[in-house]
């Protein structure tokens, strides 16, 4: 097939792994007979020094006339005045509004060569496979709000319509449909309006979903439940913020963010796919960034945007093989273990693909 894949490298370690990862995608192109085009564009700290713009209106058009985005990360401390009139991260949070990106995916699993590192019990993370699906442009971070500058009193306000979370819920009974068939939706059902009518819709939509088992959480329990029975669970759906907070907290389950992809969808299928991690200005330019994180995400696009689904899974074997194989980036390296590179990692993957 041809596709156009817009490629936004950002900042700090973006371009490291954002490289690693094109060059994947071409291998992956010519070893299954595909004709990818990439075009790069501008986001973030490097397009507001050559810009002034965090997100130029030709990084938009290179995306509009894209099937996909790939995206590394934005910001940094050269940027990172809040008394600036722009901040990089505001083009990553343009570019979601932008193409209506409502709903966020990010799975968290955890690798077996990994778990005597991780900070719970490896018994607790025997055969953690979640995938969080976060409803991205409404909810708390969206609604009226009441800035008071420096007064005594302001709101933030928790809104949500029928149609905002029957669009999120349609897309995670289907991802449970192609998974273990079981979805969590999680809320704050017993104190707040708007979570009584997600909870309500949720149950709705599922009269079309027969075949996936739901279960309602409410958050605080969620909280608990992540950490105490993680590998219970399949799906897990959430509104902004509770999605935001709870994938988060499910992070540390798989050992470093570096190794943690994320899509963001809307309903055709257009996405914009980048690594959970930020630019990691601490390690930018040293060659020791996890490109997993990256990898995945690059793998999730060809299977979301591209429908790819043999050429996914190609590259998520190979990291595993290569993990297998005791490859360990410094961030997932354990004691005594020596620690490969950014290059060196890719290498390893493209050899097992
Ligand atoms: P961060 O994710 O950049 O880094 C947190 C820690 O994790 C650091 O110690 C870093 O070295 C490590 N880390 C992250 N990714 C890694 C990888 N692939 N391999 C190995 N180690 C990795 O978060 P931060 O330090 O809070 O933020 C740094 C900058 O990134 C800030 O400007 C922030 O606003 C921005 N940020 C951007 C995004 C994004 O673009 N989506 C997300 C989060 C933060």
């Amino acid at each position: 097939m041809k596709a156009t894949i817009a490629v936004l490298p950002g900042d700090g370690i973006g371009p490291e792994v954002v490289g690693q990862a094109t060059d994947l995608l071409a291998l992956i192109a010519r070893k299954y007979n595909h004709e990818f085009t990439f075009v790069e564009g501008l986001i973030g700290g490097l397009a507001i020094d050559q810009t002034g713009d965090p997100l130029p209106a030709e990084t938009v058009a290179v995306c509009e006339r894209a099937d996909a985005i790939l995206l590394g990360a934005v910001g940094g401390p050269k940027w990172s005045d809040p008394t600036a009139s722009v901040q990089p991260e505001r083009g990553l949070l343009e570019l979601r509004q932008h193409f209506g990106l409502f709903a966020n995916l990010r799975p968290v699993k955890t690798y077996p060569a990994l778990v005597e590192h991780a900070p719970l019990r490896a018994e607790l993370l025997q055969d953690v496979d979640i995938l969080f699906v976060r409803e991205l442009v409404s909810g708390i971070y969206f609604g009226a709000r009441q800035e008071q500058g420096d007064g005594d009193e302001s709101h933030d306000t928790m809104r949500y319509n029928r149609a905002e979370v029957e669009q999120v819920a349609n897309v995670a009974f289907r991802a449970a449909q192609g998974r273990r068939k079981r979805l969590c939706s999680v809320d704050k059902a017993n104190v707040l309006a708007s979570m009584r009518l997600w909870r309500r819709t949720v149950v709705e939509v599922h009269e079309e979903y027969e075949d996936v088992a739901l279960e309602h959480l409410l958050v605080d329990a969620a909280t608990m439940h992540l950490l105490t029975r993680p590998g219970s669970f399949d799906v897990i759906v959430a509104g902004n913020m509770f999605g935001d907070i709870l994938s988060d907290e499910a992070s540390v389950l798989a050992g470093s963010l570096g190794m943690l992809p994320s899509a963001s969808l809307r309903a055709d299928r257009f996405g914009l796919y980048e690594p959970v991690h930020g630019s990691a200005p601490d390690i930018a330019g040293k060659g020791m960034a996890n490109p997993i994180g990256m990898f995945l995400s690059a793998a999730m696009l060809l299977r979301y945007s591209l429908q790819l689904e043999t050429e996914a899974s190609a590259i998520e074997s190979a990291i595993d093989a290569a993990l297998a194989a005791g490859l360990r980036t410094a961030d997932i390296a354990g004691a005594g273990e020596e620690a490969v590179s950014t290059a060196e990692f890719a290498a390893a993957v493209k050899r097992h693909l």
